[in-house]
């Protein structure tokens, strides 16, 4: 057994798990970081192919955390999204929803973008590189957890190299397919989409203006997503690039992504439309399987569930991650009160408050997001035709698109110090 204690052990170095560890080091919280790959892999160009929608509220946080300054340059703003139901070619019906980045800002004369899209591998770099300089916080990868054992005054977990490491709190931020949950007895809302997200790049003629545009087509939501520019090569500019969310039903996906290069890229270019002029699939395709999770609690005996561990959502909206930041920027202003005052960091009534501050919105968003997959990934007429009018009919509301673009943009409900741009 190590001699140490730790305040706060968290296994798990996704997104969610290295962002809280961040978090949690800077405000003075001893912490263990696990993971069983090495952390390195999970910077590589293989890894992870897709980008995230950063909203206004999460980009505050990694601000306050000094980690923006590393990811600005990478960061492409969100300026407009544009909704709408599409045909078979890929043309946009008339009847859309569009928001504007201008609608919903707190300062008129310097409207703030709604978001940013940003690769997750510079994510990843960004916040292992500010890990490495943190020295309250301990990376132990690879290595992974094969036993916990959980009492009333501390938590032990068992490595797999042999280690024992002892501290008065688990985070669980394992991601959906995590086994610390169900091994705590809490269950779970979880069911499969029977959907793949193929995620790629594209290069096309013309620029994006930091225009996000979300499709449903008739087999799902075909999300188009600004990027920076490539590279400049050779003294030329870089190329227009978006990244892709093309959602289509499991075995069709498999299909799809078996084809040759020329065959995907028709397929491909034919969903995708012409609004940016000549556009080309570059790069590998990556896939991914969607489905629900939503754990019944978040908490047990000096065990906490963040992230995707406690609530794991189809990317229709792109906010799973940004609902995992303000759990992290709960979670951490929690902990960082009660050791202020004295108290045990894993003590219930600690875990309580986080389990109350962050269950409406994780939920409301849980539901929010089920409800427009299933209303906008089939192609049955009258519910096509009700849709296209319910967004037309949005679309005239200005008070309602604002109401909708400050949810998007995470500026709803009590929101923690560092989600508001300050250290907790
Ligand atoms: C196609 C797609 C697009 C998306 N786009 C967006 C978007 O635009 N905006 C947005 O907000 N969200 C988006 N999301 C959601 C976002 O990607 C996830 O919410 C986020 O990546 C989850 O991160 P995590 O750290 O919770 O889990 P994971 O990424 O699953 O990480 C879990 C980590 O835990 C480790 N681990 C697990 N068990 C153990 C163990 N026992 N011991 C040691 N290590 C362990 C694993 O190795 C892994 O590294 C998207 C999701 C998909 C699928």
């Amino acid at each position: 057994m190590d001699s140490r204690q730790f305040d706060l052990a968290i296994v798990g170095a996704g997104l969610n798990g290295s962002l809280l560890a961040l978090a949690a080091g800077e405000a003075g919280l001893s912490t263990a970081l696990i993971d069983r790959v090495p952390l390195k892999s999970l910077t590589e160009a293989g890894f992870d192919g897709r980008t995230t929608a950063i909203a206004y509220s999460s980009q505050r946080l990694f601000a306050a955390l000094g980690v923006w300054n590393d990811v600005a340059g990478e960061a492409e703003p969100i300026r407009d999204i544009r909704i709408s139901d599409a045909g078979h070619d890929g043309r946009a019906s008339p009847l859309h929803l569009h928001f504007d980045h201008r609608e919903a800002a707190l300062d008129a004369r310097d409207p703030a973008p709604m978001g940013w899209i940003v690769e997750n591998r510079f994510l990843r770099t960004a916040l292992l590189r500010r890990l490495a300089d943190c020295p309250q916080v301990e990376l132990v990868a690879p290595d992974e957890v094969i036993e916990t054992s959980r009492t009333a005054d501390h938590a032990e977990l068992t490595l797999k190299s042999g280690r024992r490491l002892s501290a008065r709190l688990v985070a669980s931020a394992e991601g959906r397919f995590g086994s610390m949950r169900e091994e705590a007895g809490i269950g779970a809302q979880s069911w499969s989409y029977g959907q793949i997200a193929i995620v790629l790049v594209a290069r096309h003629e013309r620029p994006h203006r930091g225009v996000a545009q979300e499709k449903f087509l008739p087999s799902g939501p075909f999300a188009i997503l600004p990027m920076t520019d490539g590279p400049i090569r050779d003294g030329r500019a870089g190329e227009h690039r978006s990244s892709i969310v093309w959602t289509e039903r499991t075995k069709l996906a498999h299909r799809l992504l078996e084809l040759d290069d020329a065959r995907f890229q028709a397929e491909f270019a034919r969903r995708f439309g012409d609004h940016l002029g000549r556009v080309e699939a570059v790069g590998p395709r990556w896939s991914y399987p969607l489905s629900l999770v939503h754990a019944h609690r978040y908490i047990d005996t000096r065990l906490v569930l963040v992230g995707d561990a406690a609530h794991g959502i189809h990317p229709i909206a792109g906010q799973g991650y940004n609902l995992g930041v303000r759990d992290i920027a709960a979670l951490v202003e929690v902990l960082v009160d009660a050791k202020r005052l004295g108290l045990d960091i894993g003590a219930a009534d600690t875990l309580e408050r986080y389990v109350q501050w962050r269950r409406t919105d994780n939920f409301t968003m849980v539901a929010a997001t089920d409800v427009l997959t299933w209303l906008f990934s089939n192609d049955i007429k009258p519910l096509r035709l009700a849709r296209d009018l319910g967004m037309a009919a949005v679309n005239r509301v200005p008070p309602l698109r604002r109401f909708f673009v400050r949810h998007a943009m995470g500026l709803v409900g009590d929101l923690p110090k560092l989600i508001r741009g300050e250290r907790p």
